[in-house]
């Protein structure tokens, strides 16, 4: 069957270039960076190169670069790091409701363990508000931790602005860029980025490594104990493979960018003008300004978000709703919650993600089998203009 895989801020498959650089780092170069002998000194080189590769990609040094095991470790890495380092000046991190559950959930652990967090607020665009950014910061702020693009709803903070607020009051700013990256234009210097958080599997690479950017003269407490690898600040044996793979698929995201930004949008753009053509009562959460390039969430209104996946998922097209990471839960996106979306059209949201496989082909069949899906559903769905899904469960009928 044809599979028509809309579902990229998921993960991404790996690219054939990337594979074809990895392979050699399971068998023949096998060697262990920190070995005294040539086998050693050829995986030494190997991460040297994919370590500079991803430096260049987001405008750091290649001494700012600590490989992790993802972009979860990343951002645990940022956060704890950071509270264990500064305890001493404040216990106040400001965060937002959007934030991945890697960031959110390590809030909650320091919330139990004394720290006091603020999560902002954003708007119906997904975006935060600098003012209650400035308003929220006291004397004990210690930390700034805010998403540089969302995974739901592709919504791109003002991270030029948060940076330079941070820095104002001395406070160091982390950002999640593990959506951005490979998507908008990254220069860390330039934007005066302390701390930020990139993984591999959603560029392309393969899944199971990321970085963390510290900025030269920071310092944070490490999250491992062991070995001195990683410049004595994340110990254990480096996942050269998975690192050489997330090096190719950097250099590779940085030589395309331009391109995949036009390309993607446009498709994204196709996209969404045929599904708005062909099927009445769609709405878009989020702005289509400040967006990720391949993000398209669309509410389907009176049918189930949930319905909609399985039923798509029978005919080869994978979306997904809300994040891959919530999609097993029953609770409703804390994102679109955030963004004020009632909970009904929140159930009947849905998400795209396109990328560098998507074809325009893989377009217009998503959206022929889409427009079946809507009208089989919404034939059978109890729920329409005049008897909405908020209606009903006002009213104690059995859900
Ligand atoms: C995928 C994702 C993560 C987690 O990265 P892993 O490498 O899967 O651990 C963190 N933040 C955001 C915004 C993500 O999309």
């Amino acid at each position: 069957m044809r599979e028509i895989y809309l579902d990229y801020s998921a993960t991404t498959p790996v690219k054939q270039e990337v594979l074809t650089e990895m392979l050699p780092y399971f068998t023949g170069k096998f060697g262990n960076p920190s070995s005294l002998y040539q086998k050693g000194y050829e995986a030494k080189e190997a991460l040297s190169l994919a370590r500079a590769r991803v430096a260049e990609l987001i405008g750091a040094l290649e001494k700012e670069i600590y490989f992790t095991s993802g972009g979860t470790e990343a951002d645990n890495w940022a956060v704890v790091g950071t509270a264990k380092s500064r305890k001493s000046k404040g216990n106040h991190i400001i965060t937002t409701k959007i934030e991945h559950h890697a960031l959110l959930h390590t809030c909650k652990q320091l919330e139990k363990e004394g720290f006091d967090v603020t999560y902002l607020d954003v708007d119906k665009s997904g975006l935060i508000s600098l003012k209650q950014l400035k308003d929220s910061i006291t004397d004990k702020t210690i930390l700034i931790s805010i998403m540089y693009a969302n995974n739901e709803v592709g919504s791109i903070q003002p991270v030029r602005e948060i940076a330079s607020i941070a820095k104002e009051k001395g406070i160091l700013f982390h950002s999640d860029a593990v959506q951005a990256l490979g998507n908008v234009p990254i220069n860390v210097k330039d934007l005066g980025i302390d701390l930020l958080s990139v993984s591999a599997h959603k560029i392309y690479g393969p899944k199971g490594v990321g970085a963390l950017y510290v900025r030269k003269g920071l310092t944070i407490t490490n999250l491992l104990q062991g070995g001195g690898q990683e410049y004595k600040r994340r110990a254990g044996t480096e996942n050269l493979p998975g690192i050489v793979g997330f090096g190719k698929a950097a250099q590779l995201a940085g030589e395309n960018l331009d391109n995949h930004i036009t390309t993607i949008t446009e498709l994204r753009n196709y996209f969404l003008a045929e599904i708005q053509k062909r099927i009445p009562d769609v709405d878009v959460n989020g702005g289509m300004v400040h967006r990720l390039p391949g993000n398209l969430n669309l509410v389907f209104n009176y049918v189930e978000g949930e319905a909609m996946i399985l039923y798509m998922d029978m005919k080869g097209i994978y979306a997904s709703t809300g994040s891959a990471c919530s999609s097993a839960s029953f609770s409703a996106s804390h994102v679109l919650a955030a963004m004020g979306l009632p909970v009904e059209k929140a159930y009947s949201s849905v998400r795209f993600t396109l990328g560098d496989f998507t074809t325009k082909d893989d377009i217009d069949f998503a959206v022929n089998e889409i427009t079946m899906i809507v009208e089989k559903l919404r034939s059978i769905s109890p729920f329409d203009k005049e008897h909405d899904m908020e209606t009903a469960q006002n009213c104690n009928c059995p859900a």
